[in-house]
C-alpha cells in the first residue's frame, strides 16, 4: 500500500528454516498491516484466523509496538526470580480484573503449552503438598488440544500430533467431550462417561481434569451444553479434582466474553492462557491461579511454586500483553468482536444453504467453526484421507484467505472442519472479503471432490 515491495529471492537450495513440512514452499511475508499479510511478491492474503487464532487485534498496531520498544529501551531483561517490574506488576493486575472473581495470581510462561505444562505441575505440587501424592493423573478429553510439548500432548487429545510420539506419552486418561451433532450420546453419557473414569482409576489417583471450554483446533469450535461445566464442576469437588480451564485459544475476547468460560457460570481452579493476551506481538502465555490454591502453597509449600522459567514474566513480553489490554480495553475490542460476529454468522448461513457439505456452523464470537460431511442429508463422514479440510485451506490460500484447518476425533475417526477467526478489530466490508473467497474455495473444493 504505497510502500516499496521488496523482493526476496530465495531458492528453496539456500532455505536453511525447518519447515514443519521440508518439501513445501512456504510464502515469504514481507509485512503485515490489519488483517492484511502481504508476500514479498505483493501478493496479498487475508488473515480469516489470525495466524494461529493469535493476532486477536491484528497488525501493525502502534500503540503496541511503541511499548514493546519503551520496555527494551528502559529494562529489556530482569530475572523474575529476583526481581518484579512495574509492567509485570500492572498487567497482572489486568489480567486479574478480567478474570472470574477469588482469582488472585498470574504466573507466566512464553507459551500456552508452556501453560498448560504449569499448570499440570501446580496441580501435583498442591496435591503432594497436602499429602495426596498419588493424585497424580490429569484427565483430558480426546476432542482436545493443550500443546505440543510431552506433558501437553499427553494430556490432549490430537491423534495426528500423538501417533508418531506415542511411545514417549504419559499415561494420562482421556473422556470425550460433547459432540453437539452425536445423536447417540446425551449429556448425561459424557458425564458418565468421567465419572465411571474415576471409578475406575480411583480418585485417590487424579489431580485434575482439563478441558476447553470451547474446543478450536480438534472440534472446530463446538460449544458445549451450557449445564456440561457445572457437572464436571460438582465432580471435581466431589472428588477432590481441580478443574483446569485452558483458554489459551479462547481467551481475552476471541469469543465475545473475556474468558469463555463465562458462558457457563462456572469458576474453575486455573485458568490457562496464551496467544491473544499479547495479539500475538509477542510470545506470551501462563496461569491464573484461584486464591485456594494460592492459600493452600502458602500453607503447605511455604509459599514456594516449585517451578519457573527463565523468561517466565520477562518484561519486554509483558509490556507488549500490558499495552495489548489497554487496547483491548480502549477500542472495546469486545464489542466489535460481537456485532462482527452476527455479521460473520448471516453470511455463513447464506453459505451453508449453498453447500450440503457443511454439516453444522459452530462457535462464539469470532472463533467459528465449520464442520464439514460428504452431504449433510446423509450419515456419512469424510475419510481422513480425503483431508477435505486441508484441501480447503490450499484453495482457499491461493485465492488470498488465510484459514485455520483442523482435524479432530470424532467416533473414534477423524472429523474435519475449519476455524474462521479473523482478528477481533475485522469490519464488515473484511469479513465480506472473507466469505466471497470462502464461497469461491468450497465451489472449487466441491467440485474437486465431487462429492453433491
Ligand atoms: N491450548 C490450546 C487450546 C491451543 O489452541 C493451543 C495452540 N493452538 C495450545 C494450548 C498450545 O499453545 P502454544 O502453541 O502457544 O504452545
Amino acid at each position: 500500500m504505497g510502500k516499496e515491495v521488496i523482493k526476496i529471492n530465495i531458492s528453496k537450495e539456500d532455505d536453511h528454516v525447518f519447515h514443519r513440512n521440508l518439501n513445501l514452499e512456504y510464502p515469504i511475508i514481507d509485512r503485515a498491516e490489519g488483517v492484511y499479510l502481504y508476500e514479498s511478491s505483493g501478493k496479498k492474503f487475508i488473515d480469516g484466523c489470525s495466524g494461529a487464532v493469535a493476532a486477536n487485534l491484528g497488525h501493525g498496531v502502534t500503540q503496541i509496538t511503541d511499548a514493546m520498544n519503551q520496555q527494551a529501551k528502559k529494562a529489556a531483561f530482569v530475572h523474575s526470580l529476583r526481581f518484579e517490574t512495574e509492567v509485570l506488576y500492572k498487567l497482572s493486575k489486568e489480567i486479574i480484573d478480567l478474570a472470574p472473581k477469588n482469582f488472585s495470581k498470574v504466573f507466566y510462561t512464553c507459551s500456552g503449552s508452556e501453560a498448560n505444562e504449569s499448570a499440570i505441575k501446580l496441580v501435583h505440587q498442591y496435591h503432594k503438598d497436602r499429602g495426596n501424592e498419588f493424585k497424580r493423573l490429569i484427565v483430558g478429553r480426546w476432542q482436545s488440544y493443550h500443546g505440543n510439548t510431552l506433558g501437553t500432548l499427553s494430556i490432549g487429545g490430537d491423534l495426528k500430533r500423538r501417533t508418531s510420539f506415542s511411545a514417549l506419552l504419559y499415561e494420562h486418561p482421556h473422556i470425550n467431550s460433547p459432540i453437539t451433532d452425536n445423536e447417540d450420546m446425551s449429556l448425561t453419557n459424557y458425564i458418565d462417561e468421567l465419572e465411571s473414569l474415576i471409578k475406575n482409576y480411583g480418585a485417590e489417583n487424579i489431580g485434575a481434569i482439563i478441558c476447553e471450554p470451547i474446543v478450536g483446533s480438534q472440534q472446530g469450535a463446538m460449544v458445549p451444553p451450557y449445564e456440561y461445566f457445572k457437572r464436571i464442576k460438582d465432580i471435581c469437588k466431589k472428588n477432590d479434582l481441580l478443574l483446569i480451564i485452558d483458554e489459551v485459544m479462547t481467551g481475552f475476547g476471541r469469543t465475545g466474553k473475556n474468558f469463555a468460560i463465562e458462558y457457563f457460570d462456572v469458576i474453575p481452579d486455573i485458568i490457562t492462557f496464551g496467544k491473544g493476551v499479547t495479539g500475538g506481538y509477542a510470545p506470551l502465555g501462563g496461569i491464573i491461579v484461584h486464591n485456594d490454591i494460592v492459600k493452600a502453597i502458602l500453607e503447605n509449600s511455604n509459599g514456594i511454586f516449585k517451578h519457573g522459567f527463565t523468561y517466565s514474566g520477562h518484561p519486554v513480553l509483558v509490556a507488549t500483553g500490558l499495552a495489548a489490554i489497554n487496547y483491548y480495553k480502549s477500542n472495546d475490542i469486545l464489542y466489535n468482536c460481537n456485532i462482527q460476529s452476527e455479521y460473520l454468522l448471516k453470511g455463513l448461513n447464506q453459505i451453508y444453504d449453498k453447500y450440503k457439505m457443511i454439516k453444522s456452523i459452530n462457535g462464539k464470537g469470532l472463533l467459528i467453526g465449520l464442520e464439514f460431511v460428504p452431504n449433510r442429508d446423509h450419515d456419512k463422514d469424510f475419510k481422513a484421507s480425503e483431508k477435505v479440510s486441508e484441501r480447503l485451506n490450499q484453495i482457499s490460500m491461493e485465492n488470498g484467505l488465510v484459514l485455520y484447518p483442523g482435524s479432530g476425533a470424532k467416533k473414534g475417526k477423524l472429523g474435519q472442519h475449519i476455524i474462521i477467526a479473523p482478528p477481533l478489530t475485522v469490519n464488515n466490508t473484511e469479513i465480506d472479503e472473507i466469505l466471497e473467497i470462502l464461497d469461491k474455495s468450497l465451489l472449487k473444493l466441491q467440485k474437486e471432490i465431487n462429492y453433491n
